[in-house]
């Protein structure tokens, strides 16, 4: 059953199985919860669970194309650039009267729903005031305070929470082949945060990068202010690194749109496009590499307090590194550990504020290094 690879959320699993197989199936919800959970899958499964009639043996030919997102009677909307577009949402308005093509009801999922300009919304609106018999919508949102309370008002609201870290570390291991250990670490690592999750375990790299970030906050004992500002230099490269990788893509992207089927203004129009499209997600990859930085050494200071004030080992995140963390519990008064991790929160406060990133790596190494070692 597709249902059993949605990881945790055992009761909204169940109560959405229950409403397909009692045919209670209401016409508009609204998935709200952190990124990253499931959302959007569990949206996806519920759609296939609605039109097999299996209620989603993931194994039929209806149950493939959903997940393909190839059914005729399933459409998924999502933003272009930054926003779903207006005329997205009047066609689907205009699709929704139509007859399904194969099912006996059509099924709608809008992802980043609060993503949507005025008009957008209230032609959704529209729909959801006096929805066609055979239609369901599943809007689907991280920021559910983005979407306008009319359209909330007539979606029953289902909230997603964070997984258990012992159910996503099951998954690991039992769907992903991944070793216990490991699991266990990048489970707590990434927070009960799926998509988060099988992105470290993907990426090899990442783990690696989290012991180099964690080394060099061992070592900035032993630093001189000229080897600490050193460092964060190579965590900047580091930031820097996918963010110029992403550069190449654009690159052979604009290339393929130069093959001779389009006249030179559409190239130079669509050109254009990517170019601003790039640097937007070369900007949010340095973001998020500066925030994992930032979060690990977060999270490495709150293990050491925790081991400080005699929490048991079992509450750690860094689960490997037990014997650094309490060697730095040993050798750091809590109050300086604590004055660290306030530190980083604010380092994290300025990412969001657009603080040149290699400046704010800079302050936030010396800023700890004065705090624990001056
Ligand atoms: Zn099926």
């Amino acid at each position: 059953m597709l249902w059993d690879d949605v990881v945790g959320h055992g009761a909204i699993k169940r109560s959405l199985e229950n409403a397909v197989e009692q045919g209670r199936v209401n016409h508009a919800y609204l998935f709200s919860g952190p990124s990253g959970v499931g959302k959007f899958m569990t949206a996806r499964t519920f759609a296939a669970a609605m039109l097999c009639p299996e209620g989603g043996c993931g194994e039929c030919n209806v149950c493939r194309r959903v997940v393909e997102e190839k059914h005729p009677d399933v459409a998924v909307l999502r933003p272009a650039g930054k926003n779903i577009p207006v005329e997205a949402i009047r066609a689907l308005r205009l699709d929704a009267f139509r007859k399904p093509t194969e099912a006996d009801r059509k099924v709608y999922i809008i992802k980043n729903a609060e993503r949507m300009w005025d008009e957008g919304a209230s032609t959704l609106l529209k729909v959801l005031e006096e929805p066609p018999g055979n239609t369901v919508f599943i809007l689907v949102t991280a920021n559910p305070e983005g979407v306008l309370p009319t359209i909330r008002s007539r979606c029953q609201r289902i909230n997603f929470s964070l997984v258990p870290a012992g159910e996503l570390r099951d998954y690991l291991v039992e769907r992903k082949g991944v070793s216990a250990e490991k699991a266990e670490l990048v489970a707590r690592l990434t927070g009960g945060v799926l998509g988060r999750a099988l992105d470290w375990c993907d990426d090899p790299s990442r783990l690696s990068r989290r012991d180099g970030v964690l080394k060099m906050a061992r070592t900035l004992k032993q630093a001189d202010i000229n080897q600490a500002l050193e460092m964060a230099q190579e965590l900047y490269r580091e930031v820097k690194e996918p963010a110029e990788e992403l550069a190449s893509v654009y690159q052979e992207r604009k290339r393929e749109l130069a093959d001779g089927t389009l006249d030179d203004d559409s190239v130079r129009r669509l050109s254009k496009a990517l170019d601003e499209e790039c640097k937007r997600e070369q900007l949010k990859e340095e973001i998020r590499g500066t925030k994992e930085i930032f979060s690990t050494l977060a999270w490495w200071y709150r293990d050491i307090l925790i081991m400080k004030e005699g929490g048991d080992a079992l509450l750690l995140v860094n689960v490997d590194l037990a014997g650094e963390i309490s060697d730095e519990a040993e050798a750091n008064p809590a109050q300086k550990v604590i004055e660290c991790i306030e530190l980083l929160g604010d380092a994290m406060k300025a990412v969001e504020r657009n603080v040149p990133v290699q400046l704010n790596l800079e302050s936030a190494l010396l800023g700890i290094q004065e705090v624990l070692y001056a």
